[in-house]
């Protein structure tokens, strides 16, 4: 594409997402679709010849942008959110010019050297020591798998890394999940070699936070049965509750057992730019790893996983292999970020959110981000003082679970099938995009809010919407 014909197209390009994004709410959040209906519209084969670049645009402005369910729409309301900010847009689309590929110093100086100053900025925003370094990954998925390999490699006299773990008669691995752990670190253990039997789940108390005392009986009573403990995770935002594990006691019983002690905060952790919610908190700085996701609610485009970790040199000591072909000087003042990880190849992830962070200014983060902590508290008390209404967890951030407990519901299989009900109408109406799940085997509903182009309308919004879906007339 020659240079002037590319940027032509590219003012096209931005245009149209400007477009998109000022029209948001002209669309359904959920375009009403039947499976199979866009593949029906795309031909079986790619075109031999060359196409214009007008009809593929075209084809992209009536196939693919009306056609997906609208993440950026302030009525999505369904999962945390992932929304990109105009900044985040911008910083994505120059790494994409730039195409840096983030392996090593020499490849990519300038962006290893912004993603180690950006990662310590966010890392001096949310409030952790100096001690933590850390680095992006494309999902917290791959955050915590990375950390479960450096849990792995931590236990003493193991050497999985050389040795492998089959056929050795070793102890069996254990890791430690509250029962509301997500399902991440499951995924995570089927890879490490742990298995999914290995992953022992930690009953909670009543607001779904992991108990530390039925962890310290689980882990004595497995060292007692042989089993190797590797890895605890704690995490702070559960994906149905948003619960917050108890971490400072959590950490004390790891420190105790020399136990690995990761924390999941991919969502709640942008609340640690609020110092009033460092609250909850309290404790992840005794954490060998945490994770926080930027693509969740910290407005950056996906994707942008934020992996700290308080022992550089363990993350290096598991993955670091160096072929003759990529050492290209520069010692141990450089960092090479493929040693910390499994990838060679890394996207340039830092540039997006050094021009958001400059472009919002941490103010203006913790503006936004408080804001829908507000909106959550407003939208739960709107549900704790209507009769037919009941919340079924604690709100710590921007997530509110609640469900419709109107008259004539007397067993969970009627609220189920009531609540179902309302949900599919809400959804129906492409104003809103709801989710569920259960609490306790409790069918519940969910509203998690994080959208910075959304307001407290949206949310009046939704609430009126719910109470007509509830008396049954949508
Ligand atoms: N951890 C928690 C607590 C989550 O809620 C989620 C996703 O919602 C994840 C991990 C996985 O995030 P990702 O999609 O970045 O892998």
């Amino acid at each position: 594409m020659a240079p002037d014909e590319f940027r032509a197209a590219a003012k096209q390009v931005a245009n149209r997402v400007a477009d998109y994004l000022q029209d948001l709410e002209s669309r359904d959040v959920l375009p009403k679709l039947e499976p199979g209906d866009i593949r029906k519209q795309l031909p079986e084969t790619p075109p031999e010849e060359p196409e214009p670049l007008e009809t593929i645009l075209d084809d992209y402005a009536r196939i693919v942008e009306p056609n997906v369910t609208h993440w950026q729409h302030p009525g999505f309301m369904a999962y945390f959110p992932s929304v990109a900010s105009g900044p985040g847009i911008l910083g994505e689309w120059l790494a994409t010019g730039l195409n840096s590929n983030v392996m090593f110093w020499r490849n990519a100086p300038a962006s290893t050297e912004l993603e180690q100053v950006v990662v310590d900025w966010i890392r001096r925003m949310l409030g952790l020591p100096d001690g933590f370094d850390g680095m992006f990954t494309d999902t917290a998925s791959v955050s915590s798998l990375l950390s479960l390999v450096a849990a792995r490699h931590a236990v003493d006299g193991l050497n999985s890394r050389d040795e492998g773990l089959a056929g050795r008669g070793l102890g069996r691995l254990r890791i430690y999940i509250s029962d509301e752990a997500h399902m991440s670190i499951d995924k995570a253990a089927i890879v490490v070699g742990i298995g999914r039997n290995g992953v022992r789940r930690i009953p909670v108390d009543d607001t779904f936070r992991m108990r530390p005392d039925a962890l310290a009986t689980a882990i004595s009573e497995d060292r007692g049965n042989g089993w190797v403990p590797v890895c605890v995770v704690a995490t702070l935002g559960t994906t149905s509750s948003t619960s917050v594990d108890p971490v400072a006691e959590i950490a004390a019983v790891c420190k105790n057992e020399n136990v690995w002690l990761h924390v999941d905060a991919a969502y709640a952790g942008a609340a640690a730019v609020l110092p009033e919610m460092r609250h909850h908190f309290a404790g992840w700085e005794h954490a060998d790893s945490i994770v926080f996701n930027p693509h969740k609610w910290f407005f950056t485009p996906f994707d942008a996983s934020l992996l700290f970790f308080r022992e550089a040199d363990t993350f290096r000591d598991a993955f670091s292999l160096v072929p003759e072909y990529i050492k290209t000087g520069g010692g141990e003042e450089v960092r090479n970020y493929n040693e910390y990880g499994i990838q060679l190849g890394r996207r340039f992830r830092a540039l997006k959110l050094w021009i958001q962070i400059r472009w919002f200014g941490v103010q203006g983060i913790r503006a936004r981000i408080r804001q829908h902590c507000d909106w959550a508290q407003e939208f739960a008390a709107w549900i704790d003082a209507a009769e037919d209404w009941e919340r079924m967890a604690p709100v710590p951030f921007s997530t509110v679970c609640y469900r419709y407990r109107g008259p004539g519901l007397e067993d969970e299989t009627a609220i189920e099938r009531r609540n179902a009900a309302i949900l599919d109408r809400v959804n129906a109406s492409g104003r809103f995009y709801l989710s569920h799940t259960k609490l306790q085997g409790r069918y519940t509903l969910r509203l998690a809010l994080g959208n910075p182009r959304a307001s407290l309308e949206h949310v009046r919004g939704v609430w009126e919407m719910l109470k007509v879906a509830a008396a049954g007339t949508i």
